[in-house]
């Protein structure tokens, strides 16, 4: 299968200039960026005149079947909402519903532009087949809150979702392990799952220093933060990804830094949690490598990584006093590139470069809110909104044309979520 993306203008993120050029897709990958060979005959052609095509979004931390609570619990402080509303309802849950919630955010994603993301729940297996039935590239990592005493058959459901499921679906899925955080899961445990880390060579999905009472609590029972909590264990030899990273001792940017930790930065929902903002600008500039992730929507309450990339950018500058500070193209950087990382997939995904996955989008420029075209980078992170993403292509599969989903039949998924919730609430 031969795809061409004709008179686009096209941001590589490799640090070349946004111009007009062909991208041609072989199969699952770019085949060329520039102009097509002499004679270059393709199966499918895309018209991308007013048009920008990009690489893929990455959302980088969320919790997709969580779909099934937005707007059920608002406004309430973080332990209240997370104890008493989140973890109740979700002991209602099955894979039923985590299939039929995965498929609607998956709908919500691929409309905005997402093409990859990172996903921890449970029953994580059918968020990998909703993901390869969507089309959508996933990293799956089971939620894991434990204690010693009961920690083989949370951590066989990792090993088998590894053996079921990773690089499954043309290579669509792949697995993660993931501790919830430090205050859901005891030392023991921990240690147990960094050497099932070892022994599956996977990478670790967590959540890290995302209130202040976790800080807090931290230096009260061990003396440490939770991010020199986890150096100390060593969960930090592994590749890990730590969402959120808001409250942060001076000692945590060098062992963030030092570590390669991948933290992943959830604007929306620090704010709406009240936890905070973090201190992203100082992150970069110390050297760490940080990404964009969405969180989950019952504490978004949506996953549109046009709105993250935004805030991302406007919350370091207000927050440090600095116009300059994260700058339009380092804001997509980390949306793509960084998110590539983030997922242990940067040699593959992240830039539109010959030999990587075709995880394209393209966003049509012909739009009030746009006009003019000075700074397209600019055009991208300040003013582009979700709704301008009209076609998807990932894996070289297109999953959504001129704004019409290929996968997904949204009215059966709406039917189920009616369902389901109705079951929920009730
Ligand atoms: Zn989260």
């Amino acid at each position: 299968m031969k795809m061409l993306i004709k008179n686009a203008k096209v941001l590589t993120m490799t640090g070349e200039p946004i111009e007009k050029q062909e991208i041609g897709i072989e199969n699952d990958r770019i085949a060329f960026v520039g102009n097509a060979p002499d004679g270059y005959e393709a199966d499918v052609v895309f018209e991308g005149e007013g048009h920008l095509a990009m690489p893929g979004l990455v959302n980088a931390h969320t919790h997709s079947s969580m779909s099934l609570l937005r707007n059920y619990a608002d406004d309430l402080p973080f332990w209240e909402w997370l104890t008493e509303k989140v973890w109740p309802i979700e002991e209602k849950m099955g894979p039923d519903e985590i299939y039929w919630g995965t498929m609607l955010s998956n709908a919500e994603m691929i409309k905005s532009g997402i093409t990859a993301y990172a996903d921890m729940y449970f029953y994580s297996a059918e968020t990998a087949k909703a993901s390869v039935e969507a089309g959508l590239r996933c990293s799956i990592a089971q939620g894991l809150i434990g204690s010693s005493a009961k920690d083989k058959e949370k951590l066989d459901v990792t090993r088998q979702l590894f053996q079921d499921w990773h690089m499954t679906g043309d290579e669509l899925i792949t697995v993660m392990a993931g501790p919830h955080a430090p205050y859901t899961c005891d030392d023991a445990f921990l240690t147990k799952v960094i050497e099932l880390c070892s022994e599956l060579n996977i990478p670790i999905h967590t959540h890290l220093s995302e209130s202040e009472k976790e800080v807090k609590d931290s230096l009260e029972k061990h003396g440490r933060s939770p991010i020199q909590h986890m150096h100390h264990l060593g969960m930090f030899n592994h590749h890990t990804l730590a969402a959120h990273c808001v409250h942060l001792l001076d000692e945590d940017f060098d062992i963030l830094r030092e570590n390669k930790v991948h933290v992943v930065h959830n604007p929306s929902s620090n704010l709406k949690l009240g936890n905070g903002i973090s201190p992203v600008s100082r992150l970069l500039s110390s050297g760490v490598r940080v990404s964009i992730g969405t969180d989950g929507s019952s504490s978004n309450n949506n996953l549109n990584m046009f709105e993250e990339i935004h805030l991302t950018a406007l919350l370091a500058k207000g927050s440090t006093h600095d116009p300059a500070v994260v700058p339009a193209y380092q804001a997509l950087e980390m949306a793509t590139k960084n998110g590539a990382e983030a997922l242990n997939l940067g040699t593959e995904i992240g830039m539109i470069q010959p030999g990587m996955k075709a995880d394209i989008i393209l966003v049509d420029l012909e739009q009030p809110h746009l006009y003019p075209h000075y700074q397209l980078d600019a055009s991208l992170v300040y003013s582009a909104q979700a709704s301008d993403v009209r076609t998807v292509i990932i894996n070289g599969k297109i999953v959504m044309e001129k704004g019409e989903l290929k996968t997904i039949d949204l009215e059966k998924t709406y039917h189920e979520i009616r369902r389901i919730t109705k079951m929920l609430v009730d």
